[in-house]
């Protein structure tokens, strides 16, 4: 006797239950094709942007187009924001957010924003009789559409558990870092410590160039031995070494100086506000802001060598 296998249902259900439906709010250069692979893996997914041509973009990809972030929510299990800063994702919660999706419904914010906008984001959420997670991510724009992000996730044990799929969904590895805001603390530490890394590799490309050893004998030595990290090893900031590193096609692609700044200014706050000294982030930091002030803004944040060998250049003349 042969079976019939069960039909796949149209819809993907989310582990809580219900309707199936995810909620998206933000469908920018990173929350458009996160949206994207969530109906590629079969959930249903209402959506909403301010910007028409991100809701044109999401429509073709299969999401459905909601008039308002409410209408989105309404009937969802599942909510998920992808937004610039905290202050859009805490007016976006209150402005309607909240009260439009059912009760018990699962909020996850994926933006980066502070650690404190994220706590106060969850208690919103609590308040309003629904569950609340931080989740931000890394991988950039190539992870969000190739579905590789890592999701650094801050919340209850059974919330994550509820939420892993939809994150699967979404990306290759989800870590559960701790209670509330745990997930935005470990993104704005291990960016911290990326910007302070990248600029020491810089320094160092720099100090070769001055002593006569080529890029090629640094990087031999060092993608091996004490100095490596990804700052090196990965995405070099001279062209040559590493032929996929940004570095290679001008410094277009990968992670835009201006989102090293954003998330350098929001671990300055972090800083400031346990009291915390840390001069090497404060002046990566300063050394990112001054960068995102200028036409380099949206390259690489590699590019932050060609500053290093300007100042060597303008100190040398004076
Ligand atoms: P983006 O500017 O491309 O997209 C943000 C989207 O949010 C825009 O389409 C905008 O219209 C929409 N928006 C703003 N306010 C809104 C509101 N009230 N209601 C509905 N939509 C609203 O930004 P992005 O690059 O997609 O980044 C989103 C978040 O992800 C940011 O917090 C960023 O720091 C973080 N992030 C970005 C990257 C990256 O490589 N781009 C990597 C990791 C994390």
């Amino acid at each position: 006797m042969t079976t019939t296998p069960a039909a796949e249902p149209a819809h993907r259900p989310v582990p809580a239950g219900a309707s199936g439906v995810i909620a998206f709010i933000g469908l920018g250069n990173m929350g458009g094709p996160m949206a994207a692979n969530l109906v590629r893996a079969g959930y249903r997914v209402q959506a909403f942007d301010l910007a028409e041509p991100a809701l044109a973009a999401a429509r073709d990809a299969g999401v459905t187009v909601a008039t308002d972030a409410g209408e989105a929510a309404r009937g969802a299990d599942v909510v998920i924001t992808m937004l610039p800063a905290g202050r859009h994702v805490l007016s976006t919660y209150s402005g309607g957010l909240l009260d439009a999706a059912p009760a018990g419904a699962l909020f996850i914010d994926c933006s980066t924003i502070d650690v404190a906008d994220a706590r106060k984001a969850v208690e919103a959420a609590h308040a309003a009789g629904k569950r609340a997670l931080d989740a931000p991510v890394s991988g950039g724009t190539t992870g969000a559409t190739n579905g590789t992000l890592t999701f650094m996730v801050g919340g209850a044990d059974a919330d994550v558990d509820a939420a892993r799929p939809v994150l699967e969904a979404m990306g290759r590895k989800i870590v559960h870092c701790g209670g509330s805001g745990a997930g935005q603390a470990a993104k704005l530490c291990n960016n911290m410590l990326l910007g302070i890394q990248m600029i020491g590799v810089a320094e160092a490309f720099v100090l070769a160039e001055s002593l006569g050893l080529s890029q090629e004998a640094l990087f031999e030595v060092s993608s091996t031995a004490t100095g490596q990290c990804w700052a090196l090893n990965t995405n070099c900031p001279v062209p040559g070494p590493v032929p996929t590193s940004p570095a290679n096609r001008d410094y277009q692609g990968g992670f835009a100086v201006a989102l090293m700044a954003k998330d350098l200014g929001l671990a300055t706050t972090a800083l400031d506000a346990g009291g915390l000294g840390s001069p090497l982030g404060r002046l990566a930091a300063q050394v990112y802001g001054d960068l995102a002030t200028t036409d380099r803004a949206g390259q690489d944040f590699s590019t932050v060598i060609n500053v290093l060998r300007e100042r060597t250049a303008t100190a040398t003349q004076s």
